[in-house]
């Protein structure tokens, strides 16, 4: 399509779109008695109304139901996490019985790396990006270490980044295939993010984890710049293992639980090892309070803990309303704002003498999502503070790097162009 950087074009987008409605279904906050121009539902995903009555729901049953409120509540939150499977599984594309919530992410990826990071003395390696989100780097190493000492394996080349080529944005999908080749027999695991939350980029997840199981290790995915974001087929590309948290794009709230994902070929796997609690076992004894733990045969058999149902309360809210709507039409007004506000980008850089967006996120829709990475070469942190005061809330990277996810739930077209010309203010002024 051709786009105009035009107010008219922007607002007969926003009429053409099927998903415009959804905008009313969030709470903005406002900036001189206006909604903000919100660009980082890629950090905290705007809360959705109906959030507030799902939890109000918990509230008054603890209220009038109190201990009975485990049965008898509308929802029962003995098995209120249940309530996830069926709609995380179409986001993530598992099956029902290989998704769930719980914990936190990195702590649900340590988790994972109980029964997925068993390391010997020859096959210990992880492969992991260069400059991977710091908590996963901490994990990384903090797991390495705790192996190390009893193994002896050497702790300094346990873990293999994956670098970019000098003066390259983004990592190559051929420079991944040729490591997890290189390190072949030597490799435990890899585990990447699976949209970089720096640059934006999307991994070709089928690809990597195909060539990680060729060399007989296991393959997993931090799915947080990812899920609620870009299609997944967990189940089909055999990926086999995954989380990520839900305050993203998943619009749960500050710090709410993590969604995970275990393949089906490792529920009965008895040689797994893993940490056990009595949520994690088998559901129809669960409350016969045996001595031994006997894990459910599905991805419930990680769970440890009955579940912290006021934080999922406004986590179901939000991924009811993603049920609704399914990832098919969210992706493809993904695919034109991004693609409008990239043109808006241009379209400003044309018309300001001596400054340059270099965009850093792929140009390719094939490797890019719901976010753009953008270079402000020549401008510093006065442009940032400058878009905060007009109410147009961006994230901010050192040097100088802003981050912008145009979320398709609900942000509009006309956000976009209004951001372009706040911008071009901003520099001009
Ligand atoms: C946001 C993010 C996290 C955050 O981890 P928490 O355990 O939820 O604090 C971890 N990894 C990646 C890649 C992220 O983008």
């Amino acid at each position: 399509m051709d786009f105009q950087n035009t107010r008219e074009f922007a607002k007969q987008l926003d009429s053409q779109d099927e998903l415009a409605k959804y905008r009313d279904e969030f709470i903005f906050p406002q900036v001189n008695g206006k909604d903000v121009i919100y660009f980082t539902g890629n950090s905290l995903g705007l809360q959705p109304k109906s959030a507030k009555k799902y939890v109000d729901e918990i509230m008054n049953d603890w209220a009038s139901l109190a201990v009975e409120g485990h049965f008898y509540a509308d929802k029962p939150w003995w098995d209120y996490h249940e309530r996830f499977c069926q709609p995380l599984s179409e986001i993530v594309g598992g099956k029902p019985t290989e998704v769930g919530v719980m914990n936190t992410l990195t702590v649900n990826l340590h988790l994972l790396m109980v029964s997925f990071y068993r390391p010997t003395q020859k096959k210990y390696k992880i492969i992991c990006e260069e400059k991977a989100f710091p908590s996963d780097q901490y994990m990384f190493q903090s797991q390495i270490d705790f192996h190390s000492k009893n193994i002896g394996f050497n702790s300094k080349e346990a873990l293999v980044e994956i670098k970019r080529r000098e003066g390259e944005h983004n990592i190559r999908l051929e420079d991944v295939l040729s490591k997890i080749e290189e390190v072949g027999d030597e490799l435990a695991l890899v585990l990447i993010g699976g949209v970089n939350y720096y640059t934006g980029q999307v991994f070709d997840i089928k690809t990597i984890t195909e060539a990680g199981h060729k060399v007989g290790a296991y393959v997993g995915w931090d799915l947080a710049h990812a899920a609620g974001n870009i299609e997944l087929k967990l189940n089909e590309w055999g990926v086999d293992f995954a989380a990520w948290c839900s305050y993203k794009y998943m619009n749960s709230g500050p710090g709410n639980a993590s969604g995970y994902f275990v393949h089906e070929m490792h529920h009965e796997d008895a040689e797994l090892s893993r940490f056990g609690g009595w949520w994690g076992h088998n559901k129809e004894r669960r409350f016969l309070m045996e001595p031994v733990f006997d894990p459910a045969k599905s991805a419930d058999g990680w769970q440890i803990s009955n579940l912290p149902i006021l934080s999922l309360a406004p986590y179901l809210a939000s991924v009811n309303m993603f049920a609704e709507i399914g990832m098919q039409k969210l992706i493809k007004k993904r695919n034109s704002i991004t693609s409008y506000l990239e043109f808006v980008l241009h379209e400003i850089d044309k018309e300001i003498e001596g400054i340059k967006f270099e965009i850093i996120t792929p140009s390719n829709q094939q490797e890019r999502a719901c976010q753009l990475s953008v270079y402000l070469h020549g401008q510093g942190k006065e442009l940032f503070d400058y878009l905060m005061k007009k109410g147009v809330i961006t994230d901010w990277r050192e040097p100088n790097v802003i981050r912008l996810a145009p979320v398709p739930l609900y942000t509009s077209f006309e956000d976009m162009y209004e951001f372009g010309q706040i911008l071009k203010q901003g520099i001009c002024e």
